[in-house]
């Protein structure tokens, strides 16, 4: 096998590499000559030929509803070298890597890649909400790693947008490159086996479970199962790698557990400061919180280290202080101290559709619209209701529950109706269900409507009101991606 190569940084593969990669899945070069292999050198492997440039190898995708074997031909007019196929496309100018599977071999070339890069740090996160705020809050604590080695490049790959399942993981992998030291990968399951899958390719140094939810309860059948799936993520660590276990969790004893099976060290993190029997937590926990509309001041302390730093996270919700101490324990556990950690929370702020805010005229909206699940839900409420002002929530349906929809919804709508919220709006297939909850726990002001569209004038009419009266209101719009909630505001916005 040739050398790693590398020019300009860039990562190259060469036939040989790509070989050893595929092994297990019998790869073999058809149509290689042997005077064609020192000049096949790609840097990229593109499965998309909308995206191929001269000089890359196209990987064929066979998908639900295409077959990338019919591109095949095109990619090459494009300008690839080389293709990897699993049915060899006949005539083909270029070489082409013959494999059993080649969304397998997807897997397999990214897990290759990143074992080219042993010194690299990588925390791997998953969990039922907030894995994409902490993979931004790491984000910010890396960027403060960077500056004080006045790095150039970012020396730190994140996963972009949403690239989280069993496809786009390996995707960010191949975007590894010689200069990056950190690794943020964001895992996500939507089905039983799939990080187990992902994570054995990552091969985690730090890996972090943030919650066990009830996202895709439908999915998996139960809350047992989502923590068991999610726990497959501690399968790849190692003596020399960290587990990062959620302390305030139902579910800390059973992934405290599965950790421990693959390594003795485990980071918690939570709002405790102590365990039942009084010791002090191993791991990170915040004191004297304070949250307040826009932001959240704590004392972050680290374990038995004794370190403790001052934090102000640019970012309201209490479900964001716990997000901040599973980033810190993260960070803390990849070798990052304390100081830089903090100046990283202090810099960290929210992305699109996550407790975003803009005004209205008097009023103020908060856009928490990205997505729902029933946890998130009643975190949205509870931001909603340290608000100033009078309180308006707007929700959509939560999906993927399956059977337990109705009653999910139901008691989303009794939780809101104990909280400080003003009036319950709901739009969707389960709006009455929401309402039908709030009022059972004397909630009056709570109104189903059976679209969006439907909803908007009763808004109009109450923020009327309001601006009447001159009282500010604070409005939050939340609901699950498929109700694109966010174009309600659209239109609120458009027609004031
Ligand atoms: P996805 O599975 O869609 O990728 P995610 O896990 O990446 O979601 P985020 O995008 O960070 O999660 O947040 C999604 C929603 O969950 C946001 O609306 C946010 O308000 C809420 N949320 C974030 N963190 C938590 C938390 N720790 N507990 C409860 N709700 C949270
Ligand atoms: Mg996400």
């Amino acid at each position: 096998m040739s050398q790693s190569q590398s020019q300009n940084g860039l990562f190259i593969w060469t036939p040989e590499q790509l070989l050893a990669a595929t092994a297990q899945l019998n790869g073999e070069w058809i149509g290689l000559e042997a005077a064609d292999s020192p000049s096949l050198n790609a840097t990229r492997i593109i499965t998309d030929t909308r995206k191929i440039e001269a000089g890359d190898i196209f990987l064929a995708i066979v998908g639900e509803n295409f077959d990338g074997h019919s591109f095949v031909k095109a990619a090459v007019e494009k300008g690839a070298i080389a293709a990897i196929v699993s049915q060899p496309v006949e005539d083909l100018r270029v070489p082409q890597l013959k494999v059993e599977d080649t969304r397998l071999a997807f897997g397999q070339i990214a897990a290759y890649r990143r074992q080219q890069h042993p010194n690299l740090k990588v925390i791997a996160l998953t969990g039922s909400s907030g894995k994409t705020t902490v993979k931004e809050m790491l984000r910010h604590i890396f960027t403060q790693v960077e500056a004080a080695h006045s790095s150039e490049q970012s020396t730190t790959l994140v996963t972009r947008g949403n690239l989280n399942n069993d496809f786009g993981v390996p995707m960010m992998l191949l975007e590894l490159e010689q200069q990056h030291r950190y690794a943020v990968l964001e895992l996500g399951a939507n089905h039983v086996g799939e990080i187990a899958y992902t994570a054995a390719m990552v091969k985690p140094d730090v890996a972090c479970i943030l919650n066990i939810g009830t996202a895709h309860l439908g999915e998996f059948g139960g809350r047992d199962n989502i923590a068991k799936t999610k726990a497959e993520i501690y399968q790849p660590l190692t003596e020399a790698s960290t587990a990062v276990v959620p302390f305030d969790d139902d579910y800390t004893q059973q992934l405290t557990t599965a950790a421990k099976t693959y390594t003795p060290n485990v980071s918690l993190f939570g709002w405790r400061q102590l365990d039942e029997k009084g010791n002090s937590l191993p791991g990170v926990y915040a004191t004297e919180v304070e949250t307040t509309a826009l932001q959240s001041h704590f004392k972050l302390h680290f374990g038995k280290q004794a370190a403790e730093v001052e934090v102000t996270l640019p970012m309201s919700g209490e479900h964001n202080v716990s997000n901040a101490l599973a980033a810190a324990a993260c960070a803390y556990a990849a070798g990052i101290n304390p100081e830089t950690i903090a100046a990283g929370l202090n810099q960290a702020t929210s992305s699109k559709g996550r407790l975003g805010r803009q005004a209205l005229g008097i009023h103020q909206i908060i856009d928490d619209t990205y997505n729902a699940n029933p946890n998130s839900m009643r975190a949205a409420a509870d931001v909603l209701a340290a608000q100033a002002g009078y309180k308006i929530l707007v929700l959509g349906d939560i999906g993927e529950l399956g059977e337990a929809s109705s009653d999910e919804h139901n008691k989303l709508g009794q939780a809101i109706a104990d909280k400080s919220v003003d009036v319950l709006l709901c739009a969707g297939e389960f709006a009455k269900d929401m309402v039908v909850g709030a009022k059972s726990q004397g909630m009056q002001q709570a109104y189903e409507f059976a679209t969006k569209a439907e909803l908007l004038p009763k808004l109009q009419a109450i923020l009327a009101e309001k601006n009447e009266q001159q009282q500010p209101c604070t409005l939050l719009f939340k609901g699950s991606r498929s109700t694109t909630m966010e174009t309600l505001i659209d239109d609120l916005l458009s027609t004031e």
